[in-house]
């Protein structure tokens, strides 16, 4: 059975206090950054000689020659209870490897810029100018952040690695931390001589100005995504990207609904009545509609394809005209005795009072109005 007083170097009756000391002081010496890796193998059964001294119930148990560590063995069942020994040597030597310097050049972040367009232009689409401030590569040090003829300089204080090793005590001894190097912030370099334009940053704000090309289709929250456009990253590191977020200004005439045109057309009782053609602006130019004989209130004339274009596709909206017709008012003598001799002709002098149930369009207008649609 090894003897675990014995790789302590205390005494049989070595009392709690001794062992812990004697402990502390091997685990010192034998430390990897001291040692070096032949240290390791020692050190593992230092901590396995300590981890059964140092609990008086697994004492006891060796001391009447069981050694409670053993695979398997001991009436405490082994070396466990969830306390593994790879743990405790890795709580002590650090897990893993350290990672190694943090590069100095990283991506940008991302830009949004937000901007407004008019109907015509998400109906058609439009290349537009657009001026923008971000961080671009610094032109006087090419994004390095050194004076021109300089260079970086590896980090006296961790030599290159990017961080440093702390020692912590716990209640095993001490217990190795990593930490980013402070003296470089974890870069391994350092730039002695930092270029003058961008404070060593290997980026400036700029304002420049782009095109963008402006899809038909696009609407109001729509983002269009530039790539690499955005900010420039510490270090000179590769831009982000720039997204473009549409805001779309209402229109004086036309609503817009999805890729659907909406506008209404008033037109005299007369019109309605007898039909006409009318010349109407729309976002295509001049169009001809024929208003039917008997047009009525509410009716909607459709213009096939003079919509908003989609955004993914081909292909256009529709205009929709919503025709309101409007009952002449302020009637002179004239105008009155005409209107009442056409009211004789048709039998209309007396209408009969005649209730119908409501047109589901009744409804559906009403909401929108409530909706503010
Ligand atoms: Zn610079
Ligand atoms: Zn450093």
């Amino acid at each position: 059975m090894t003897d675990y007083y014995e790789i302590l170097g205390v005494a049989r009756d070595a009392s709690a206090e001794q062992i812990k000391k004697a402990y502390r002081k091997l685990a010192r010496e034998l430390h990897p950054d001291v040692a070096g890796a032949s240290g390791e193998e020692r050190f593992k059964d230092v901590a396995r000689a300590y981890e059964v001294l140092s609990n008086r119930e697994k004492r006891e148990q060796y001391d009447m020659g069981v050694d409670p560590s053993a695979p398997g063995g001991g009436a405490g069942g082994g070396f466990g209870q969830g306390f593994g020994f790879q743990d405790i040597f890795e709580t002590f030597f650090g897990g893993g490897q350290a990672s190694g310097p943090v590069p100095r050049a990283r991506r940008g972040q991302d830009a949004l810029v937000r901007m407004d367009i008019d109907l015509v232009e998400a109906t058609f689409g439009a290349k537009r100018e657009l001026q923008v401030d971000t961080a671009v590569v610094c032109g006087t040090c090419g994004g390095k952040g050194c004076r021109p003829g300089t260079d970086v300089r590896t980090c006296d204080v961790c030599h290159g690695r990017g961080n440093v090793q702390r020692v912590a005590r716990s209640f095993l001894g001490q217990v190795m931390t990593t930490a980013p190097c402070a003296a470089c912030q974890g870069f391994g370099t350092v730039i002695p001589e930092p270029c003058a334009e961008c404070s060593g940053d290997g980026r400036v704000r700029s304002r420049r100005s782009l095109t963008v090309n402006v899809p038909a289709g696009v609407d109001t929250g729509t983002r269009i995504k530039l790539s690499a456009q955005g900010e420039v990253g510490p270090g000179g590191g590769p831009a982000g990207d720039l997204y473009v977020e549409i805001r779309e200004k209402a229109h004086d005439v036309f609503v817009r609904r999805g890729d659907d045109l909406h506008c209404t057309l008033p037109v005299p009782m007369t019109a309605a009545a007898l039909g006409t053609v009318l010349e109407l602006d729309t976002l295509d130019g001049a169009e001809e509609i024929d208003l039917r004989p008997g047009t009525q209130p509410g009716q909607i004339i459709t213009l096939k394809g003079l919509g908003v274009g989609h955004l993914h596709g081909n292909g256009r909206g529709d205009l929709n005209i919503h025709v309101e017709v409007q009952v002449p008012t302020g009637l002179d003598d004239e105008q009155s005795a005409l209107l009442q001799q056409l009211a004789g002709l048709r039998g209309e002098e007396r209408p009969e009072p005649r209730l119908v149930a409501a047109h589901p369009g009744v409804f559906s207008r009403l909401k929108d109005k409530l909706s503010g649609r």
